[in-house]
């Protein structure tokens, strides 16, 4: 995988730009700006399913807990009528790979919600997100929301009317109402929509959101609109805005070693090639994945060390790179401005100390310190390179040997 592939990597990039929320952490987020879910309960014990199930009266929808899409047709949510059914089910679903269209790999259930069921009467679909090519939020409305709503997109596209957010003004009640009217929104659930969307946009703005989408936003028996399913993903860039996220990220992320990146603080992700990377700045860290690549490798990750690390830091990084059984060599491609050369010298070698690497190792390091740096690695088995070039042949060579 080449740079820019790393950046298209999931939608809309998942490098820095989206940390997903589950579904009951993003309708908990939704209840505290007053747009209406049904009553629930997480837990990841099917004996707890039971209890939750009883105190909601038996009818009661379990939902695996996952962070993808299609759960619905993958298995991954079921009604009920009975709490001992319900928690039957979640025995069966807790533990298990759930696999949809939308994710072949599968992700394995740890946690389901378990809500009160919904007399659903229509469905309808809403989402807030950000329009790159507009360079705007946008709301997205249609009548025909549900499990189908990809065939909508693709094949009725004008079933989805979409509303353009003014980064200025923000949205007008009048123009909410006439997008909804447009979508074709009956006349009982369209007030409470226009409702709904100011109200998601106020979550989506407050929160440095860039996904929120509900699907179905469902009209009940009753008549009333309540958001059946949320899927809510904040801007990883301004998590520090919002550190009541950092404790959950870790279950966000698809892959056991990034979820552990995320915990330590670093920039990981994993690219499924067998040459671990380690190096410090965005840009030189895709110049890697470049190199490695021109070299005839396939880059195990993008990691990068960030600016200024010490000798504790870039340890956690080495120790990161080794977690993936796949990296048959590493290659440290290190330039040095407040990053010191010699902390990282001395955080390799502290890591390759204490882990046992066997793996081959080639560094390309400069800058500041680079003197005392080579002094350090010199006798170590970490081979020294006077190019990047150079560095990522001698690694693919060695790791492919
Ligand atoms: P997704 O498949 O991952 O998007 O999961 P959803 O939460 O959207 O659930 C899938 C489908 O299950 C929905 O499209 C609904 O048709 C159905 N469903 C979910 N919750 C309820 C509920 O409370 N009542 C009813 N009647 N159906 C529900
Ligand atoms: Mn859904």
């Amino acid at each position: 995988m080449s740079a820019c592939e790393v950046f298209s990597k999931g939608f809309p990039g998942k490098l820095a730009v989206q940390m997903k929320l589950h579904e009951y952490q993003s309708k908990d987020l939704l209840a505290k700006y007053g747009v209406p879910v049904a009553a629930g309960d997480v837990t990841s014990d099917p004996a707890e399913v039971k209890a939750i199930a009883e105190r909601l009266g038996g009818n009661v929808v379990v939902k695996a807990q996952v962070l993808m899409g299609g759960r619905g047709k993958a298995g991954g949510v079921k009604l009920f009528t009975n709490s001992d059914d319900a928690s039957t089910f979640a025995k069966e679903l807790i533990g298990k790979r759930l696999i949809s269209i939308q994710n072949p790999d599968g992700m394995i259930v740890e946690k389901v919600l378990v809500t009160e069921t919904i007399d659903i009467a229509q469905e309808y679909y809403l989402s807030v997100l950000l329009d790159r090519s507009l360079q705007r939020n946008v709301v997205m409305i249609s009548k025909e929301g549900g499990m189908e709503i990809e065939e909508v997109a693709e094949h009725n596209p004008d079933a989805i009317v979409k509303l353009v957010v003014d980064p200025a003004w923000g949205l007008s009640d009048f123009e909410v109402r006439g997008a909804v009217k447009k979508a074709n929104i009956p006349k009982e659930a369209a007030g409470q929509m226009v409702q709904m969307i100011k109200k998601l946009v106020r979550v989506y703005e407050e929160n440095d959101a860039d996904m929120i989408e509900i699907n179905p936003c469902a009209l009940d028996a009753n008549g009333k609109l309540i958001a059946a399913d949320a899927k809510v993903s904040i801007d990883d860039n301004a998590l520090f805005r919002h550190p009541g996220y950092n404790e959950t990220s870790s279950d966000s992320a698809d892959h056991p070693i990034e979820a552990e990146a995320m915990r330590r603080g670093i920039a990981y992700v994993n690219l499924g090639g067998e040459i671990g990377i380690m190096a410090n700045g965005a840009g030189l860290t895709m110049q890697s994945l470049d190199e490695i690549n021109a070299a005839g490798g396939r880059p195990a990750n993008f990691l990068d060390v960030g600016g200024g690390a010490n000798a504790e830091r870039v340890k956690t990084c080495v120790e990161l790179i080794m977690m993936d059984p796949n990296v048959k060599g590493l290659l440290i491609n290190i330039f040095g401005g407040i990053t010191k050369v010699d902390e990282v010298a001395k955080g390799v070698l502290t890591a390759f100390g204490e882990m046992n690497v066997t793996i081959p190792v080639v560094a390309r390091i400069e800058g500041t310190n680079v003197e005392e740096g080579r002094k350090i690695l010199e006798g170590s088995q970490v081979i020294p390179a006077a190019t990047v070039q150079e560095a990522a042949k001698m690694i693919v060579e060695l790791a492919h040997a």
